[in-house]
């Protein structure tokens, strides 16, 4: 103990210099990592490119899983991510482009080995779709658990239903706070915000232009914000017999690039990251033609966000 403090008081003595090198050396191998697991808005299943939504946040190398749309235990894997790793899951709404494999995505947690715990948080009837989805696959779980000494996943899960915006949980990497959306007809509908010791991400779920969710992000690092080019969607939608509904759905659900922009200004982010495309799988729309409209509005770099990208 007392060549320790020794030490120490030697240690002091050296110019900064010296030391500098080991703390940056220990900050970066803490350094909180994002990565967007899929990009593609919308519950269909693209034929190819872009994966249904979902965002991963590595703070102090522990996963936080936003959003579980169908594929995300393979990206999950395809980021490097072992899948008996995962611990905390966000759920921004309930609808199914966000929510599809989260029953799933906990199932396979459990059969690659098991997780020490899992806590899911989300919109009110987020535990319900959990307890849903066990009942779903209760033959092969129960069979399970005495065929081959499994523990019951149902008691390493615990959903979390909330139904205001505020403070979601907090630890000693992480404080995860949530905003209310304008995601009609979806009343419960949220964006999130972590706030880790080296940076600072929000992810806005599904919305409409929401000034209110640029107050929320105000001074963070990142902004993931989801974006609609109308163009497309008109393309698309053109054939479909419900094309007057679906459009005037996706007007009134979601953000065009332009009024993206405008969020990203006024909330002063250093970085928008565009994900949540909508249209999702359209090769012809450019990287160019997502940026174009943000562009006029926010002067700070811009992403256009493509899957397993590494923000
Ligand atoms: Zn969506
Ligand atoms: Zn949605």
């Amino acid at each position: 103990m007392v060549d320790r403090r020794q030490f120490l008081i030697g240690t002091a003595s050296l110019s900064l210099a010296t030391l500098l090198p080991r703390q940056l050396f220990s900050q970066e191998q803490k350094r909180s990592r994002i990565i967007l697991l899929g990009t593609k808005g919308g519950p269909r299943v693209g034929e190819s490119g872009r994966s249904n939504p979902a965002t991963l946040i590595l703070a102090n190398d522990v996963p936080y899983v936003v959003d579980c749309g169908y594929g995300t235990s393979r990206q999950l894997l395809n980021a490097g991510v072992p899948l008996n790793k995962l611990r905390y899951i966000f759920i921004t709404h309930l609808h199914s482009d966000h929510s599809l494999e989260l029953g799933p995505l906990i199932y396979n947690a459990w059969i690659t080995g098991i997780p020490i715990r899992v806590d899911a948080y989300g919109p009110s009837g987020l535990r319900r779709m959990t307890q849903d989805f066990f009942n779903y696959q209760k033959f092969d779980i129960d069979t399970r658990i005495v065929d081959e000494g499994r523990p019951d996943p149902r008691k390493l899960v615990v959903a979390h239903d909330f139904n205001q915006p505020g403070l979601v949980m907090q630890n000693e990497d992480v404080k995860v706070s949530s905003c209310l959306v304008r995601h009609p007809p979806i009343k419960l509908a949220f964006a999130y915000r972590f706030d880790t010791k080296d940076r600072s991400v929000v992810i806005s779920g599904d919305t409409a232009y929401a000034p209110e969710l640029a107050e929320f992000a105000k001074g963070a690092d990142i902004l993931i914000h989801e974006v609609m080019y109308l163009p497309g969607v008109e393309a698309l939608i053109r054939r479909l017999p419900n094309a007057k509904r679906l459009r005037e759905h996706l007007l009134a659900a979601h953000t065009l690039p332009e009024d993206v922009g405008k969020i990203a200004d006024r909330a002063g982010v250093k970085t928008l990251v565009l994900s949540h495309f909508v249209p999702g799988d359209d090769p012809s729309i450019t990287d160019e033609q997502w940026a174009a409209g943000a562009r006029k509005h926010f002067n700070g770099r811009i992403i256009v966000g493509k899957d397993l990208m590494e923000i």
